[in-house]
């Protein structure tokens, strides 16, 4: 087996290196402490070079450049630390308007998303309904030319910075829930909108977003009325395959290497000598190589042209749950110095280990949790009957 990768493949991941090391600044990646995870300077250049239409196929409109160069940008900006959240959720909303949008959205809105002028953001979950995304009751209805949308959005994440939502509707209460959604892209700055921050026990902040009598002409609704389900597959197919984060861990085992080898412990010895710390430093590595194998996979079969299903879901459920484990490993590690936060100036690494510890979980829960995933692998591919 051949796991390299085409030479125009690897000419773009050194391209993507050089753009780090000249553009990413050690105050953007501080900058992310506030809880936003999304550099404006970053996100710009990054969309000058054209890499924010490179993931979106040649034939929707984009550079076409293909899922294995994707998830090598993907790589490369996770190993330095760089804010990928605001990139990977435009891309994604473009991609979904791109494929369903009427020709308002995708002449009007999509080039602003690809040139890093607008920002996107996701409004699926309600406060009721998050993993049973189809029971969404937010109400969009129709008066005269206009929809009238009512509800209430949780977890809106990037709300507080996006300039779109792309929201998830119900246009008929009284069919299956499946068939009665509709996606509307609703402007952020529309009267009757509000927006609540939602702290998170990481750093990374969330909001629930309330929309009280919103009205919307029928250029901004993307796809068929009551089709919306159709829409949501786009979405998730996109979310759980080649945009989203399969990389968290390596800073993490990048910091605890670190710790280990420079540590000093009152018996004069450092942690690297303890074999123990050596083998759960292996091991964590070796999960990463799993990681990579699984992304590298699903992306091949993206460039192939098979879309991908399942192995999304593989991708993302191995790649959280192994960096929720190499969090916890290396804090209990570290013993009481684990504890440090970002703000003690005695942390190692600005805490890094500490942070990253707070936010693993949530990446077990954003984007389909774990038990979903295992649900979908089990289905889609052990061949085990559906249970729901
Ligand atoms: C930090 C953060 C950011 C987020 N950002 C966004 C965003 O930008 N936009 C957005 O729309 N949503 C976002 N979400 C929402 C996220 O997608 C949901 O939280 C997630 O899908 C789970 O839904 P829920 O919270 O309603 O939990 P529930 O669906 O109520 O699940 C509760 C528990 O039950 C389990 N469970 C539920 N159903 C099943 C089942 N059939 N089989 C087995 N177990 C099951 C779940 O795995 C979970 O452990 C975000 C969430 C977080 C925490």
């Amino acid at each position: 087996m051949d796991f390299s990768f085409p030479p125009e493949v690897e000419d773009f991941r050194a391209e993507v290196r050089t753009f780090l090391a000249e553009n990413l600044t050690e105050e953007m990646i501080a900058a992310t402490h506030d809880g936003t995870i999304h550099a404006p300077a970053l996100h710009a250049a990054m969309a000058e070079r054209g890499w924010l239409s490179g993931p979106v196929p040649e034939e929707l409109g984009g550079a076409g450049r293909g899922a294995l160069a994707s998830v090598v940008l993907n790589e490369e900006m996770q190993l330095a630390r760089a804010p990928i959240d605001a990139m990977a959720v435009s891309i994604v909303v473009a991609s979904i308007l791109l494929e369903h949008g009427s020709d308002h959205l995708r002449t009007e809105v999509v080039p602003r998303l690809l040139d890093g002028s607008a920002l996107g953001c996701f409004g699926y979950s309600e406060p009721e309904s998050g993993s049973d995304v189809a029971a969404a009751k937010t109400r969009a209805e129709r008066d005269g030319d206009e929809w009238v949308i009512n509800g209430a959005k949780m977890w809106t994440s990037l709300a507080h910075v996006a300039d779109y939502v792309i929201l998830l509707t119900r246009t008929d209460p009284d069919v299956p829930k499946h068939k009665g959604l509709t996606f509307f892209l609703v402007p952020l700055d529309s009267p009757g909108i509000e927006i609540r921050p939602v702290p998170t026990m990481a750093v990374e902040r969330s909001n629930a977003t309330f929309y009280d009598d919103v009205r919307l002409g029928d250029e901004w609704r993307v796809g068929d009325v009551d089709g919306g389900w159709a829409v949501m597959k786009t979405a998730l197919k996109y979310e759980r395959g080649i945009t989203g984060g399969q990389f968290p861990s390596p800073p993490v085992i990048e910091a605890a290497i670190d710790w280990a080898e420079n540590h000093e412990r009152s018996d004069g010895t450092r942690p690297i000598d303890d074999p123990t710390v050596r083998e759960r430093l292996v091991r964590a590595l070796i999960d990463v190589e799993v990681c990579r194998g699984f992304a590298y996979h699903t992306a091949a079969l993206a460039e192939e042209g098979a879309m991908f299903g399942v192995e999304g879901s593989m991708t993302k459920l191995f790649a959280s749950e192994a960096y929720k484990k190499h969090c916890r490993w290396f804090q209990d590690l570290m013993g009481v110095d684990g504890l440090l936060t970002h703000h003690n100036p005695d942390a190692h690494l600005g805490g890094r280990i500490e942070e990253n510890l707070r936010h693993s979980p949530v990446t077990t829960i954003y984007g389909g949790t774990s038990e979903i995933s295992r649900n979908l692998v089990a289905e889609g591919h052990l061949g085990l009957p559906r249970i729901r």
